[in-house]
C-alpha cells in the first residue's frame, strides 16, 4: 500500500467529529484500524516517500524496535524502513497508538486520571504526562491566539478569587493563589490568569493584555480602580449593582476543577487554568478540538 487510508478529511472536519466511546473503540479496534484512523484524520502522514531513492514507500507489517507499532513504511528498493511516527504528536512516545487515541478522548472528557489509568492499563506516570501533553497544546493554542474581549458597547465582569494551596515541586505548600478571573457578558469569552494578589495595581497591566480599551467593567472593587491615579486604558469601571456577576460562577466552576484534583504541582497550575479557558473557548466537542490542534501543530502532510 502506498497509502495508508483512501482518503484524508479536511482538518476543519475534525472540529465537529462527534464520536461516542463505543464507536471511536470500533474504529480504533487494532493496529491496523488504528492507523488507518489516524491516517484518515491527517494525525499520522498517510503517505512518504523514501528520503534515499525517492520513490513512495509502502506500509508494512513490520517488527522490530524502529517500527515498534507492528506497521511501518518500507522502501522497496533500499530496503529502507521509517517508523509511521515521524513527524507526528505520537513519534516521542512509545505507548501504543490504540492507548494514546483512547487516553486523549478520556481526558476531552475530564476523566480522572486515577480513572483512566485503571481503564486503561497506562501507569499514572505515563498517563500524567499524556494529561500534560494535552494542556500544553491548550497553552500552545492560547499563546498563539491570546484571548481578547471587550470593546466600545461590551461589558467584562472581572473579579479574584484565591484558589486552593499549590505545591511546589518538592512538596511545600505555598500561600493560596490568587486567580483573576475576566469574562465578556455578551458573548462568554474567558480568561483566567494566575496573580500574586487582588489589588487593583496588580490587576490592571493583567486587564490591559486581555480587554480592549473603551470597556465597561463591572467589578466589586470598582472604587480602588478608579481611585488608581492614572488610568489611562479608557475603561469605565463600575459596581456590579443588581445584575448577575457571572465571572464569579465561572471562577467557582475552575476552581471546583482544581479541588477535585486534590490540588496541582506548581509547575501544572498554570497549564491546568489554560486548559480551563481552552475548553471555554472551543465550547464544546473536545476531542475533535484537540486532535485539530494536534494535526495543525504537527502536520504530516
Ligand atoms: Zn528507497
Amino acid at each position: 500500500m502506498d497509502y495508508i487510508s483512501e482518503n484524508v478529511v479536511p482538518a476543519l472536519e475534525l472540529c465537529f467529529l462527534n464520536i461516542s466511546m463505543t464507536d471511536l473503540t470500533l474504529q480504533t479496534c487494532d493496529t491496523l484500524t488504528t492507523v488507518r484512523w489516524l491516517a484518515r484524520h491527517g494525525l499520522i502522514a498517510n503517505k512518504r516517500i523514501c528520503d534515499k531513492c525517492p520513490r513512495l514507500m509502502h506500509l508494512q507489517a513490520r517488527r522490530g524496535k524502529q517500527v515498534g507499532d507492528g506497521y511501518g513504511w518500507g522502501c522497496s528498493k533500499c530496503n529502507r524502513a521509517k517508523s509511521i511516527r515521524i513527524g507526528s504528536f505520537f513519534e516521542h512516545s512509545r505507548l501504543n497508538l490504540i492507548q494514546i487515541v483512547e487516553i486523549l478522548y478520556l481526558w476531552s472528557l475530564e476523566r480522572p486520571q486515577v480513572e483512566v489509568s485503571k481503564q486503561t492499563g497506562v501507569s499514572p506516570r505515563c498517563l500524567l504526562n499524556w494529561y500534560n501533553y494535552a494542556r500544553g497544546l491548550c497553552a500552545r493554542y492560547l499563546l498563539d491566539n491570546p484571548v481578547e474581549m471587550g470593546g466600545p458597547d461590551r461589558t467584562v465582569e472581572i473579579a479574584a478569587s484565591k484558589f486552593m494551596e499549590r505545591n511546589n515541586r518538592r512538596g511545600k505548600y505555598k500561600p493560596d493563589q490568587w486567580v483573576l478571573g475576566m469574562v465578556e457578558r455578551e458573548t462568554d469569552v474567558t480568561m483566567m490568569v494566575p496573580v500574586d494578589n487582588r489589588d487593583a495595581t496588580t490587576a490592571l497591566p493583567v486587564i490591559a493584555k486581555h480587554v480592549r480599551a473603551g470597556t465597561r467593567i463591572v467589578t466589586d472593587r470598582w472604587q480602588d480602580y478608579n481611585a488608581l491615579p492614572q488610568q489611562n486604558h479608557g475603561y469605565t469601571f463600575v459596581a456590579p449593582g443588581d445584575c448577575k456577576h457571572s465571572v464569579k460562577d465561572v471562577l467557582d466552576l475552575c476552581k471546583a476543577k482544581f479541588t477535585t484534583m486534590s490540588g496541582t504541582s506548581d509547575a501544572n497550575f498554570d497549564s491546568h487554568l489554560q486548559e480551563f479557558v481552552w475548553r471555554r473557548c472551543v465550547k464544546d466537542n473536545f476531542f475533535g478540538n484537540i486532535l485539530y490542534w494536534i494535526r495543525h501543530y504537527y502536520d504530516v502532510s
